[in-house]
């Protein structure tokens, strides 16, 4: 790929190593002609089905979309950029698995969701907040009593 800083043609690998559990290969490059250094992430690119919207409209699965979103919940906490994406796989490949061509929406907030859980309970709650409907606010508070009901004291 072409260098980013000077946007010579040939630039070599000079390290490469497995992330996000395997999932994404980094690559660190350097620039034959002006010797900048620079990162390359790669995934495999793999066919997600596409979002049934709750007014049936169908829109394409964005991936920027849900790293924002997992990036807004996850503000100011303790988990990794890398972390981040090992989630978001994670997620992908949760859809992937369905073998649907088309999935509700809702799906990919319960995917996330699930991940949260796991991952950081602030971050948890602060996603269900937002995504959840009232509709299933019932459902949310009985999520957050049994999170309080057996979380430690935060720092
Ligand atoms: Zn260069």
């Amino acid at each position: 790929m072409h260098c980013p800083f000077c946007n010579a043609l040939e630039t070599k690998v000079i390290d490469s190593r497995l992330v996000a559990e395997g999932g994404q290969v980094r690559r660190r490059r350097e620039c034959i002609s002006c010797t900048e250094r620079f990162t390359t992430f790669e995934t495999a690119e793999l066919v997600m089905p596409r979002l049934i919207k709750q007014d049936g409209r169908r829109e394409p699965f964005n991936e920027e979309k849900l790293r924002s979103g997992l990036t807004r919940a996850l503000e100011k906490r303790p988990v990794s950029v890398e972390q981040i994406e090992a989630m978001i796989l994670q997620v992908q490949a949760e859809l992937r698995a369905t073998g649907e061509r088309e999935i509700p929406s809702r799906q990919v907030g319960e995917a996330v969701m699930t991940q949260l859980k796991q991952a950081d309970h602030v971050a948890f709650v602060r996603f269900a907040s937002v995504y959840r409907s009232f509709q299933d606010i019932d459902e949310f508070r009985a999520e957050i009593d049994k999170l309080s009901a057996n979380d430690k004291p935060q720092e």
